[in-house]
Formats: structure tokens, sequence, C-alpha cells
């Protein structure tokens, strides 16, 4: 499949919807990146990559993180996780409050902020240092040993993170978090700050696109949960609007706010696209739509 022409074209349909749309301004630090930037790099699980336009500008990869503290929590916790945090779709925003107080502080799934918060608590309560062992295993994923947290956006987004705090209370108050509200926050917002380019997300996400078991720094996952992982990417994976991308793009994937979004074809590749500007979901217009085009071009997805 000849992915660099693919990419051209798109980036010829795309370009109309270069102004649609505009970054997060919810996190200070965030609203200071230029809106006008556009990557993409897919990997194939035979490892020919191929990298478009700014693939190797690293962003702030926001909810994206959310996959590995998961895979980090089901490889610890197994199935007893679900017993903390659900797995169906919310059909509500990523931070929105209300669901989780009608449903007594049981997040709806591990991919909206409440699941992620929890992700947090566990992963606090598990290691001994969470802040270099998250760092460790997205390094080890990638194989890039220079990924790291950016402070300034954590500490941004902690200095404007109301709602967030709300929700870390609510959950606290149903007694479905563990440890310090303030630690279990600030630690979800250094995951959510961690920066990466297109290019280092499709290699980190080839480890659910390869369907082979898999052991990253001693987290291990078999098939089967990868299969699990990968339908919880499907159904939840881009909040209120899992059913708008499943529909145009047919890949399970997850997107970040700051405009990332990543995709997996199992036993194909891997893609991963960014473009700051956001629609009214929090997910990049541009990156919904490259996507889009990606599989009608190919005929490539899971459907
Ligand atoms: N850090 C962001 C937040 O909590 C992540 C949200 C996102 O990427 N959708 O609001």
């Amino acid at each position: 499949m000849d992915y660099q022409k693919i990419f051209d074209d798109i980036w010829e349909e795309i370009r109309p919807f270069s102004e649609k749309g505009k970054q997060a301004d919810y996190i200070p630090a965030l609203a200071k990146v230029n809106p006008d930037q556009f990557g993409m790099c897919l990997q194939t699980v035979s490892g020919d990559v191929y990298p478009y336009r700014q693939a190797d500008t690293r962003f702030s990869i926001q909810s994206i993180s959310k996959v590995f503290a998961l895979a980090m929590c089901l490889s610890l916790r197994g199935e007893s996780l679900w017993k903390r945090i659900g797995k169906e779709p919310s059909g509500t925003a990523f931070n929105s409050l209300i669901q989780l107080e009608v449903e007594k502080g049981i997040p709806r799934n591990p991919f909206i902020n409440a699941g992620a918060i929890v992700l947090s608590d566990i992963l606090i309560t598990e290691l001994v240092r969470p802040e270099e062992e998250f760092l460790h295993f997205v390094r080890e994923l990638c194989g890039t040993e220079s990924i790291v947290y950016n402070d300034e956006v954590a500490h941004s987004e902690r200095e404007h993170g109301f709602l967030n705090a709300a929700i870390a209370n609510m959950l606290k108050s149903h007694g479905t978090i563990e440890n310090d509200i303030e630690h279990v926050l600030m630690f979800y917002f250094k995951m959510c700050s961690v920066e990466m380019s297109c290019r280092e997300l499709a290699s980190a996400f080839m480890a659910f696109a390869d369907r082979r078991p898999f052991n990253i720094d001693g987290y291990r996952l078999t098939n089967s949960q990868i299969k699990r992982m990968n339908a919880v990417m499907q159904t939840c994976g881009f909040y209120d609007e899992a059913g708008e991308f499943s529909y145009l793009v047919g890949l399970p994937g997850k997107s970040g706010v700051g405009g990332g979004i990543v995709a997996i074809c199992p036993l194909k590749y891997s893609v991963a696209v960014w473009s700051p500007r956001l629609n009214s979901k929090g997910n990049s217009v541009m990156g919904m739509k490259a996507l889009e085009l990606l599989t009608t071009y190919t005929e490539e997805s899971i459907f």
C-alpha cells in the first residue's frame, strides 16, 4: 500500500479544514501552542514507518496517556480492575460530573477523566515511584528514552483544574479513591503532560496492533487482554463522539485535547495524527478527517 501517496491525497482534502476549531485553552499552557500544525505517522506491523509533515514534533498527549495507564493497571489488577471502573461508553463529555454522581462514584469507563483519575489512584497504591515508573513504561513501550513530562503543562492544568478536582472529590466521597486527592490529581496531570510525536505514538501503539502477548518493563498483557483494551478504545476512546469516530473511521483509537489521535488496525498498522484545533467534543478536527479518509482510501478498517 502506498501510504505516502495516500497521505498526499489526504492532505489536499483536509486543507480546507485548517482553520476550523480551536486549541484547548482551558489549560493555559496549551493555549500557547501554534494551532496551525499537522503531523501524521503510520507504522505497519512489518515495521515500515511512514512519517508525514510534522511527524516528529512532540505535543501534549493528554488523554492518550489513559491508554498507557490502563495497560499498566490491567496488567497489575487483571479483571478485578473492573470492580472500580466500568467499561461502557459514557455518551457524556470527558470531564462530565453528572453521571458520576448518579452512578455513585463508579466511572463509566477508564477513558473519561473520572476513570483515569481512578487509574492514577491505583498506580499510586501499586507502585513505589509512580511518576518514574509510568514514564519508564511509556519509554519502553515506544523504545525512546528521551520522552518526558512537561511540568509547565501539568502545573498549569493543576492551577485551573477545578472540574477535575471536583471529580476527584466526588470519587473520594464515594470511597473510589484510596490515596490523598492532591497526590492522585497531580499524578493524573503529570501523565497527561507527557509529550510525544506522531512517530513515537505510532510506535508505542504497535503493541496493541500486532496481537502479540506483551511484556513491557515487566507488565504483561495476554492477547485476550489486548483484545479487550482495543474493545474499550473502540467503544470509549472519544467520549461523546465515540459513535461518530467508529462510524467515520472504523478503528479503535484514543484522542487527547493536545490534538493527538492514535488508532490501530489490528494486524496491519498503528497510526497517529496531530493537529491542535479541536471540535466541540475535544477531538482534533483535521485528525478525525484525516483518519476518516485514511480508512476510506485504503479500505482498511475493522469493519
Ligand atoms: N488533562 C485533560 C483533562 O483532564 C485531558 C482531557 C483530554 O485529553 N480529553 O481535562
